[in-house]
């Protein structure tokens, strides 16, 4: 039997000051998990009293944004119309498909005690033939979120099926997703289902058959590997990924897309004012000259 790790992937670190982010996907040399093209860590940090993250209204094209936290709560505001406060344990799937605005900010009452921040944002392409869809928005609650019980484990799956069970949140491409706390002692089988595969260790210490996880790195799983998840003193743990598309993804800025003429297009189109704009949220980010994220697989 192979040792399921391929590889491993440092992020790139950004200090905020109150936290940091931690930038997984795209890197050098791997731009897909499955159907994840950008993942981000960020925290765990608290911002001081009377501060707040906000994140101006901005496009999307081409992806889901799937945010899931661990603490705290954040306000996301959509063109489509959509107000929703999330909560550690829910998960906010953002399909912006032909083109969606939106805005991320700390709500009033974080502001007031202090805001935790740490938690996860990932973005999924959109697979061939969906990239164009309709947008939409759903914030599904944790009681649709199952949570699998295993020896001193509870993992919560997020997407897709996993040890079992289902997630309701909608997959528009074969995902799977899951946030597995272990306690001091616990271990949980790692399957092979999902073509593609990683895994992020976000607090504490674990091991993936026997190989130590560094802290907020990305394990790549050897495809067809059954591995071990175990963890000696407590850890979070962060499994992703799902079909190996067939066709690359462009990711510039916060535009996804197979097509280089399409990102051209977007960024015409958010430079010029053509993208719909956000109720009651009149700011904007402006088109960055070099954006950090900037993957050309194609
Ligand atoms: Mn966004």
């Amino acid at each position: 039997m192979t040792h399921p790790v391929e590889g491993m992937l440092l992020p790139v670190t950004h200090d905020l000051g109150a936290f940091q982010v931690r930038r997984a996907l795209p890197a050098r040399g791997l731009t897909m998990v499955g159907p994840f093209c950008f993942v981000d860590q960020f925290g765990p940090g608290t911002l001081d009293i009377g501060l707040g993250m906000d994140v101006r209204p901005h496009p999307h094209i081409g992806l889901s944004t799937v945010t899931y936290l661990f603490e705290g709560s954040i306000d996301h505001r959509d063109s489509l119309g959509n107000f929703a406060t999330i909560s550690p344990g829910a998960v906010n799937l953002m399909t912006a498909g032909k083109g969606i605005v939106h805005s991320e900010r700390s709500p009033q009452s974080e502001r007031d005690k202090g805001a935790p921040m740490y938690g996860m944002q990932t973005w999924l392409a959109l697979p061939d033939g969906k990239e164009e869809m309709d947008p939409s928005f759903e914030q599904v609650m944790p009681d649709k979120l199952p949570i699998i019980e295993a020896k001193g484990v509870k993992a919560r799956v997020i997407m897709g099926t996993l040890w079992g069970a289902t997630a309701a949140t909608t997959c528009h491409a074969p995902t799977i997703y899951a946030d597995i706390v272990l306690d001091a002692g616990g271990a949980i089988p790692i399957d092979a289902e999902a073509d593609e595969r990683a895994l992020m260790l976000v607090g504490g210490s674990a091991e993936i058959s026997g190989e130590a996880m560094e802290l907020y790195a990305l394990y790549v799983l050897r495809p067809g590997e059954i591995g071990t998840l175990l963890s000696k003193t407590g850890g979070r743990v962060m499994l992703m990924g799902g079909v190996d598309f067939p066709t690359g993804r462009r990711v510039w800025w916060n535009f996804v897309s197979s097509r280089q003429d399409r990102i051209d297009q977007a960024v015409r189109d958010w430079t010029e004012g053509r993208f719909p704009t956000v109720p009651n949220d009149p700011e904007s980010i402006p088109l960055p000259e070099t954006p950090l994220t900037n993957s050309d697989p194609l």
